[in-house]
């Protein structure tokens, strides 16, 4: 295939162009809403295009596009599909969606350098609500990931459910490449990247997620939690720990309520193995986990059996935690914890 046409237009989509595309497609094939697609000129045709022009390109999926080679479907019921879709109010449009590969039964992933499951099923909670659940399948049943990711605004932008993705048209962008979904809240400004790594994996390898008055930042090797004190800085909890095992009611990472931490502690605090400061605002506990409780953030709670790494606290602006876990990944913790990257 020439990567020009008569014209010298270049196949490649410049990627401006490629965004408009995708919003006026709403985020999906313009057909089915599968939110694997490719960007098809509908009218003129590529070969008779003489500019790229948003409006005559759209989103069609793999198979919507075959079906319109193969003569089963016309260009002109794609080109009418694409009006209607772009006009519409994003309410009476359905949300991109593609399925998820978990059918040998693992279901892993992959967050900030660790591979949560099969040991540890909660991975994210706040306030005993589970927002990323991963749950290996039993007996031959597949598994799965289940998974509200948000925005730094705190706006609902992916979804993993029933083994399915789906986009939130609120988005400002959401672009996706071959194994990669990439979320942005504007230009240059990734929300979230995940990787499907079939069968039964995906790995985050962006995550800049508002949740109320918590904050998760993370990058494919690094990540913190934070609590908001105040619009612009939160308190932060960063821990590199591997987790070996755990109960059933293990947790990775849980934002909650200082009282409930305190009973955490109370429970196991002579029973198993620990660390603490002196007034046990800080904990390490090999069955209670590492936690900060005068802001309710806890780290692997419940996980009987872990190694760990570089820990670490202190109170930073969201948007510098942010910038040193994208630019300087392997010193967030240092950065945490005295405010100096090296
Ligand atoms: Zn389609």
């Amino acid at each position: 295939m020439a990567s020009q046409n008569k014209f010298g237009l270049s196949r490649n989509v410049p990627a401006k162009i490629r965004r408009q595309v995708r919003e006026n497609s709403k985020f999906g094939c313009v057909i089915c809403r599968s939110g694997f697609y490719q960007y098809e000129h509908i009218d003129p045709v590529f070969e008779c295009a003489e500019k790229h022009d948003p409006d005559a390109i759209c989103c069609l999926c793999g198979s919507c596009h075959d079906a319109v080679t193969r003569g089963r479907l016309s260009k002109q019921a794609i080109k009418a599909a694409y009006e209607k879709i772009k006009f519409a109010d994003i309410k009476d449009v359905d949300q991109p969606v593609g399925p998820l590969d978990f059918h040998n039964g693992s279901a892993e992933l992959k967050l900030g350098k660790l591979l949560y499951s099969p040991v540890v099923q909660s991975v994210l909670r706040y306030h005993g609500q589970d927002l990323i659940r991963v749950v290996p399948g039993q007996d031959g049943m597949p598994g799965s990931i289940s998974a509200d990711f948000t925005n730094s605004d705190g706006d609902v932008i992916l979804q993993l459910v029933n083994n399915e993705w789906l986009g939130n048209l609120e988005s400002w962008d959401i672009e996706v490449i071959g194994q990669k979904i990439t979320v942005r809240s504007g230009s240059g400004v990734i929300a979230l990247q995940i990787r499907l790594d079939p069968p039964g994996r995906v790995v985050i390898e962006r995550l800049d997620m508002r949740i109320h008055d918590g904050h998760v930042i993370a990058t494919e090797s690094t990540y913190a939690i934070g609590r908001y004190i105040s619009e612009t800085e939160a308190m932060w909890l960063h821990c590199e720990i591997v987790i070996n095992r755990a109960e059933s009611t293990g947790v990775a990472m849980e934002f909650t309520d200082p009282e409930k931490l305190e009973e955490r502690d109370s429970l196991f605090m002579n029973t198993s193995q620990g660390l603490a400061n002196q007034d046990r605002s800080f904990v390490m506990n090999t069955h209670s986990g590492v936690f900060l409780k005068p802001f309710g953030l806890a780290i692997a709670s419940f996980c009987g059996a872990f190694n760990m790494g570089p820990t670490a606290c202190g109170i930073r602006k969201v948007t510098d935690v942010r910038r040193v876990a994208i630019t300087k990944p392997e010193s967030l913790a240092q950065f945490i914890g005295t405010g100096q990257v090296t």
